[in-house]
């Protein structure tokens, strides 16, 4: 008789793994479902952590060829070594996966190699075996959003997963889709040399993060030798033998014009990934955007059916993924798991990077919440001109009547660092005088947010 488990997890990405090792240090019997040959999900496998890979060493070769020489350093015959790079993300990639399947064996996790599918309530089929289980997780995860009109073949015409793996430096590389991923990925490879041009739909980048932050950036982007076709559809895709010739139209309507690439990414988007996992035939529901549906606690409609991640609503991110995992585990064990999700971070890990968390103003303006700003450039803070890396500024955004924090957004040097500083405070409840009257070192770009934060009350220091 095949085993039965407190839990089994259907997925290994940070919402799957996370929550099943939080059930065993709970003391529970748990199981995870991964038909992937390592575990980690999207994050680790072809997500998170190979962008950042390629991140690292591609802004490293171009401050090799282009910042060093105003420190007086000088450097020649630089040249890219594609096969190395690759090469060491594979590796930054491995030591990831294996760290997971560790931690599995540590918690005495057990992993049920092959695709899940749920078969009754309690009931999970791997390859033929079915495993009984108090409670299932539903971790799926998600997928790239396909365009309409063009085919993706994963070598000219590539999602995410593609613009990992290409072998050369695309002539040129034409993104389609102005977000995270899009700008991230275009980042990569305008750095190793890619001309690169985003088309995006909407008329701003960076969809849902703060309209001046999202300008700023496009206009550094572009500094940096990004062009941009913002209002702008693809309607079709032709490949030949040299490339691609890409149909634009305008949103408002007119002609039609061809865009030629050699390489063509497709980041328009991410949605749930539930298929083959027997989610009709359970009756478990979804919404509107294939999402599954659940309730505050992660319940969905079946009872002893639960799901968390990328596969329910709300931001994707890896982080968001696994505090889900961790709450939906604590309330299994008959704790008060919690996920606070006014204070998420998000970040573009670009460079200068793009962080964000709380409300925006456009988001308090719709919602008619008075609110002040404090804002502080990186031009003005003595370690950012030390580095020379002073484009772009700290923004915070407080109740005008309580001082309450209600967001902030940062676009600039080690920003994904310097949100956490703003998260924390959020999280406890602070008000903007709280984190300006807090001591900062000098000289660090963490200045900048202490001085925001003085903004927003008029009596910033160095401006
Ligand atoms: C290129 C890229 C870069 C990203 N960068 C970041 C970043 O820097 N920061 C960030 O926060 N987020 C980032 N994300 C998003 C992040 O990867 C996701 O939010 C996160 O992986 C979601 O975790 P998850 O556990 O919900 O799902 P996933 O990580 O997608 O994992 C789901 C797993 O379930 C498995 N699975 C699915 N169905 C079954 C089944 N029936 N049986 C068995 N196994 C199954 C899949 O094989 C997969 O391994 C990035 C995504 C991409 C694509």
């Amino acid at each position: 008789m095949a085993d039965s488990f407190d839990i089994i997890v259907i997925g290994s990405g940070p919402a799957g793994y996370v929550c099943a090792i939080r059930a065993a240090q709970l003391g529970m019997k748990v199981a995870c479902v991964e038909k992937r040959a390592t575990l980690g999900g999207t994050c680790l496998n072809i997500g998170c952590i190979p962008s950042k890979a390629l991140l690292q060493s591609s802004e490293n070769f171009h401050e090799t060829l282009h910042s060093w020489k105003d420190h007086g350093i000088v450097v020649e015959g630089v040249k890219l070594d594609l096969d190395r790079m690759q090469d060491r993300k594979g590796e930054v990639v491995t030591a990831n996966v294996k760290g997971v399947e560790f931690l599995f064996n540590k918690n005495k996790i057990a992993w049920l190699k092959g695709s899940g599918r749920i078969v009754a309530p309690g009931k999970v089929d791997v390859g033929g075996t079915i495993y009984d289980a108090k409670h299932i997780v539903i971790a799926t995860g998600s997928e790239s959003v396909p365009l309409p009109g063009v085919a993706v073949d994963e070598d000219r015409i590539v999602t995410s997963t593609g613009a990992l793996e290409l072998d050369e430096v695309p002539g040129h590389l034409v993104v389609v889709g102005g977000g995270v991923i899009g700008l991230e990925l275009g980042s990569v490879w305008r750095r190793l040399g890619a001309k690169v041009t985003v088309v995006e739909f909407l008329d701003r980048i960076l969809p849902g993060m703060d309209n001046e932050v999202a300008k700023t950036f496009q206009r550094v982007l572009t500094k940096q030798g990004f062009a941009f076709k913002l209002s702008t559809k693809v309607t079709a895709a032709t490949k030949d033998d040299t490339g691609v010739s890409l149909t634009l139209e305008a949103v408002k309507g007119g002609g039609a014009e061809t865009l030629r690439a050699d390489v063509v990414l497709v980041a328009i988007g991410r949605r749930a990934y539930t298929e083959h996992l027997g989610l009709a035939e359970a009756g478990v529901e979804t919404d509107a955007r294939g999402r599954v549906k659940t309730d505050a606690h992660f319940a969905t409609n079946i009872a002893g059916i639960y799901a968390i991640g990328d596969v329910i609503a709300g931001p994707m991110l890896a982080h968001k993924a696994e505090d889900e995992g961790v709450a939906l585990a604590e309330i299994l064990a008959g704790q008060a798991g919690h996920v606070n999700y006014a204070a998420i971070p998000g970040i573009v890990y670009t460079w200068p990077e793009v962080a964000s968390v709380g409300e925006t103003e456009e988001t308090l303006k719709e919602a008619g919440i008075a609110y002040v700003v404090g804002k502080f450039p990186f031009t003005a803070n003595g370690r950012a001109r030390a580095m020379g890396m002073t484009d772009g500024f700290v923004k915070i955004l407080a109740d005008k009547t309580s001082d309450k924090l209600l967001g902030a957004h940062i676009v600039g040097p080690d920003a994904g660092a310097l949100i956490a500083e703003i998260v924390t405070a959020i999280e406890f409840g602070a008000s903007a005088e709280d984190v300006a009257r807090i001591c900062h070192a000098h000289p660090t770009l963490s200045e900048a947010v202490k001085e925001a934060a003085l903004a927003a009350e008029g009596r910033a220091i160095h401006i």
